[in-house]
């Protein structure tokens, strides 16, 4: 079976973090949202979200599929529960078992799920899954969660850790590669694991240590390197830690001077955007300056769950950005791309980074020529906000770093004229003397 029983999370899994109820549920009601029937003020509904960043007043709509999924296979749950991200989190499918009685799998699928030896567990909250398509396996969102027999084949150019994380670690945990910042690596655990994920060497197998003491080693690093000034807290992801757990974490990097500020890179307002509840944000804002990156990937996963989890963080002063991975069946073309750069401006997310997919073992179903990552940002620049273009990076193999990636837009020189093209190809000079 891919799916192992790894997760228990001992350094603040949720299932033993605080009790379940405290985080406000949404509330669900009829009508139409972006998934439905299109005549219904499916903006109205959010916008109320994001204006107050509270449960709306109005009662929050949810996705014509996720309401269909909720009474297919969840008929009993009440609404109570769903929303509970503890509830989310220890329903999470994870078996050959529980994936059959939603999914209709395909023979590569059943084959991936039966096979040992998968460098990723398998995971998907309740939640998502129910913005996954039941019986069509080429679904975008079903291709980033579903296992594939594809995983198995160890391509050309391959690596369990292409960016070289380990040859940077020098304590367990922790990844020094730029003077000024570090990677703080707080769990190995995420609520939805992503079948491309870059850590899947280590993400999901419970074998980071949890204890304190890997916490301590790693805070006396950063106390004793005056120039880290900048900590990327990230995992696995920070927030399947429970708040207290975190609220230890962060105090105690707030206590260091020369940390000037913190960043989390987080996919649960994607995966389980009940995640983000008003405790978490009011815990979340004494730590300013804190940044977020996101990890949305596709346009359907920006429902009005997904919407109302951005607003109690934005509202909360967290400046965030995406983090989006280009893959191939999934977001690899200029429309679809498109429409989730506007989805996230809506959301107040700032694309961010459009990342080529690390060439981690496994991967090649998911990963697309550059060339398209170019096509993309030539589809977007110009033609739509420039808040909404981001910014196309490799992260190079072997450890050195996001090298940006840009389409050409000077075509030469005509004595003390720079020549360029517009994004609708028309010709331009610029006076530019030598
Ligand atoms: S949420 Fe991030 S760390 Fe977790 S599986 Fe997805 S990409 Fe990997």
């Amino acid at each position: 079976m891919a799916s192992i029983d790894a997760e228990a999370c001992p350094f603040g899994g949720l299932d033993e973090e605080e009790p379940p109820g405290t985080s406000v549920p949404l509330i669900l009601t009829r009508g139409a949202g972006r998934f439905s029937r299109p005549k219904r003020p499916r903006n109205i509904v959010v916008r109320a979200a994001v204006s107050t960043g509270q449960t709306p007043g109005r009662r929050l709509q949810s996705t014509f599929q996720t309401r269909a999924f909720r009474k297919a296979f969840y008929p009993d749950v009440p609404d109570r529960l769903w929303n509970d991200w503890r509830w989310q989190y220890r329903n999470r499918l994870r078996t050959l078992a529980q994936l059959e009685r939603v999914l209709v799998l395909s023979d590569q699928e059943q084959a991936a799920m039966s096979l040992d030896g998968a460098m990723l567990p398998v995971s998907i909250t309740p939640y998502y899954m129910s913005l996954v398509s039941r019986d069509d396996r080429d679904q975008p969102l079903r291709r980033t969660v579903i296992p594939n027999a594809s995983e198995f084949l160890n391509g050309p150019g391959e690596a369990d850790d292409p960016l070289g994380e380990d040859g940077d670690t020098p304590v367990p945990g922790l990844v020094h590669r730029y003077p000024d910042r570090v990677l703080l690596l707080v769990t190995d655990c995420c609520s939805s694991y992503c079948r491309y994920c870059t850590r899947s060497r280590m993400v999901g197998h419970g074998s980071m240590p949890h204890g304190l003491d890997r916490l301590e080693r790693a805070l006396d690093y950063i106390r004793r390197n005056p120039a880290i000034r900048d900590v990327l807290i990230s995992g696995g992801d920070p927030l399947a830690l429970g708040d207290e757990r975190l609220d230890w974490i962060l105090t105690r990097l707030r206590r260091i001077p020369h940390v000037e500020f913190l960043r989390m890179g987080t996919k649960m307002p994607a995966v389980l955007p009940q995640r983000i509840t008003p405790e978490l944000c009011r815990m979340l804002r004494k730590h300013h300056p804190l940044w977020m990156s996101l990890h949305f990937l596709h346009p359907d996963e920006c429902t009005p769950e997904s919407f109302l989890a951005c607003a109690r963080l934005a509202n909360a002063g967290i400046p965030l950005g995406s983090q989006t991975v280009l893959l191939a069946g999934v977001n690899d073309d200029v429309d679809t791309m498109k429409r989730l750069v506007h989805h996230l401006l809506k959301m107040r997310v700032r694309p961010y980074y459009l990342y080529q997919c690390d060439p981690i073992t496994g991967s090649a179903h998911f990963r697309t020529p550059v060339a398209k990552g170019l096509e993309i940002i030539e589809g977007l620049r110009g033609h739509t906000t420039g808040y909404a273009v981001p910014n196309y990076v490799i992260d190079a193999p072997g450890g050195g770093g996001k090298i940006p990636i840009q389409p050409n837009y000077v075509v030469g020189r005509d004595g003390d004229d720079l020549l360029l093209r517009n994004y609708q190809g028309g010709l331009y000079r610029y006076p530019d003397p030598l």
